[in-house]
C-alpha cells in the first residue's frame, strides 16, 4: 500500500477543491496539500456542465458579498492568482441579469433586494415594464409589474478556465494534485487521521476537505456524518431562434425558465415540475422539457422564438441542498477537523473564490476573516434552520 501524508486533503479537485488548495498555498506557503479527484476529465463534474454565469442579484447579503468579491477575483483573473500560469482573462461577458417580477409583491421584493444589494456594492436598477421594454424590445412585458437588471459586475465566463487557472496556480505553489477516489475516511477520538484511496493508497492527515460536489454526502457518510445534499438533474439546451438572435441579452429569469445567449444562440433551462434526487451517474437528458416546457414560455416571453432549433443539449448535476439550496461550509461540531464545502444548488460557480479563500482561512486560523460566512455554515444543517436564499436558478 502506497502511505503519504499531508497536513490538508482536499476530496474533490473541481472548482472548489482547487480554490481551497490554491488559498491554503497562497496563505500558507510549504503547506502540504493533497487534492485527490476521482476524474481529471471533469466530464461529469458540476464545474464543467455548468452556464458559467455570476450575479450580484442574490437575495441574503451573504451571498451578494461572496459574489462582490468573486467578480473581482474573476475580471482581473491573472492579477488575483498573483501567480502567472498563462491563464489571462476568463473572457468575463457583463451582459447583466435581468429578473422578472410578475405581481406587486414581486416587483416590491425586487425593490427591497436592490436596496440590499446596492448598499453592498452592487448596481442593481428596477424598471417599468414600460422601461425594460426600452432597454430590451424583443421582450414581451404585458403580464410584468417590473425587472431588476444589474448595470454592472453581473454576467458569464469561461467556467473551466476559472478551474485550469485555480489548478495551476495551486501546483506552483506547491500543492500536490493526484487521480485516485477517496473511499474511506478515517477517524479516531473524534478527529480525521487519513483518507483511504480506491487505488489501494491511504494519506495520513489531520484535516480533510469535503469538495465532492454531488459526492458530498458520500464522502460526509464516511466520516459517519450525514448531509443534506443531493444529485439534482438539470438538462440544458442550446437553441438557434433565427428571428431572436440578441448576443448583448442578458440573462433573462422568468417564472418558468431561464435563459442567456451564447453569440447568437441561447442557452436556456427550466427547473422539472417533478425536480427530485437523480442517480449521481444519470447524465440522460429530459428532451422533452423543451418541447413541453420551455418553448412556449420562451415564444410568450419573446415573440422572435417563434421559429427555434435546439442544436444541442447537455445534462449537468445540482450538489443540491435540500434543506434551503444555499452553500453549507465550514468545520463540522462533531468533528471539527472535517471542512464542508458543498450543497451549492447552482450557484457554486460564482462562489469558488470567495468559499475557497473562506475555508483556507478557517482551516489556518480557526474561524471566519476575510468574510463572515457562518451564516452558511454547517449549525444550522444541523438544527434544521434553513437560511433560504430566495433568488434560485
Ligand atoms: C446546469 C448547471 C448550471 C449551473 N450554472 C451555474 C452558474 O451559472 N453560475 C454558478 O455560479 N454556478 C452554476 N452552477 C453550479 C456550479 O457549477 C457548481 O456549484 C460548482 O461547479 C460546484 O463545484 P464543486 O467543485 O463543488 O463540484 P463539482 O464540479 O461537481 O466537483 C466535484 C468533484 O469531486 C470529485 N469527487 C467526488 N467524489 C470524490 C471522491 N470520493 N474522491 C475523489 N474525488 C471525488 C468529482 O469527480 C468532481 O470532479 C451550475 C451547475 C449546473 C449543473
Amino acid at each position: 500500500m502506497t502511505k503519504m501524508q499531508a497536513d490538508v486533503v482536499v476530496i474533490g479537485g473541481a472548482v472548489m477543491g482547487a480554490s481551497c488548495a490554491y488559498w491554503l498555498t497562497r496563505m500558507s506557503p510549504g503547506l502540504q496539500v493533497i487534492v485527490v479527484e476521482r476524474d481529471t476529465s471533469f466530464a461529469r463534474s458540476s464545474t464543467a456542465l455548468s452556464v458559467a454565469s455570476i450575479r450580484q442579484q442574490f437575495s441574503t447579503e451573504v451571498n451578494v458579498a461572496i459574489s462582490r468579491f468573486g467578480i473581482g477575483f474573476i475580471r482581473d483573473f491573472q492579477q488575483s492568482l498573483g501567480v502567472d500560469v498563462g491563464v489571462g482573462s476568463l473572457g468575463l461577458k457583463e451582459n447583466g441579469y435581468l429578473f422578472l417580477a410578475h405581481s406587486p409583491e414581486g416587483a416590491g421584493q425586487l425593490r427591497d433586494l436592490a436596496d440590499m444589494q446596492n448598499r453592498l456594492g452592487a448596481a442593481t436598477e428596477v424598471w417599468s415594464p414600460a422601461e425594460t421594454q426600452a432597454r430590451f424590445p424583443w421582450l414581451q412585458v404585458d403580464d410584468l409589474t417590473a425587472a431588476s437588471f444589474g448595470l454592472r459586475d453581473e454576467g458569464w465566463f469561461d467556467n473551466m478556465g476559472l478551474l485550469a487557472g485555480f489548478r495551476a496556480a495551486a501546483k506552483a505553489q506547491g500543492a500536490r494534485f493526484i487521480t485516485d477516489e477517496v473511499v474511506g475516511v478515517r477517524v479516531e477520538a473524534g478527529k480525521v487521521t487519513g483518507v483511504d484511496l480506491g487505488q489501494g493508497g491511504f494519506i495520513a492527515c489531520p484535516v480533510a476537505v469535503n469538495a465532492a460536489g454531488t459526492r458530498a454526502a458520500v464522502v460526509a457518510r464516511m466520516a459517519g456524518l450525514d448531509l443534506p445534499v443531493e444529485p439534482r438533474k438539470r438538462t440544458v439546451f442550446v437553441v438557434d431562434a433565427p428571428n431572436a438572435r440578441h448576443p448583448d441579452a442578458p440573462l433573462l429569469i422568468d417564472s418558468g425558465f431561464y435563459m442567456r445567449p451564447e453569440q447568437n444562440h441561447w442557452i436556456i433551462a427550466t427547473v422539472p415540475q417533478d425536480d427530485g434526487p437523480c442517480a449521481v451517474d444519470d447524465f440522460e437528458p429530459d428532451l422533452n422539457l423543451f418541447e413541453d416546457v420551455i418553448w412556449e414560455q420562451a415564444y410568450n416571453r419573446a415573440p422572435g422564438f417563434d421559429a427555434v432549433k435546439v442544436v444541442r443539449h447537455w445534462v449537468g448535476h445540482y450538489a443540491y441542498n435540500t434543506l434551503d439550496q444555499n452553500a453549507i461550509l465550514g468545520p463540522h461540531p462533531d468533528l471539527p477537523s472535517l471542512f464542508f464545502m458543498n450543497g451549492f444548488s447552482g450557484h457554486g460557480l460564482q462562489q469558488s473564490p470567495a468559499i475557497g479563500r473562506g475555508i483556507a482561512e478557517h482551516i489556518l486560523t480557526g474561524g471566519w476573516q476575510s468574510l463572515d460566512l457562518s451564516d452558511l455554515s454547517i449549525d444550522r444543517v444541523l438544527k434544521g434552520k434553513p437560511f433560504m436564499e430566495l433568488a434560485i436558478v
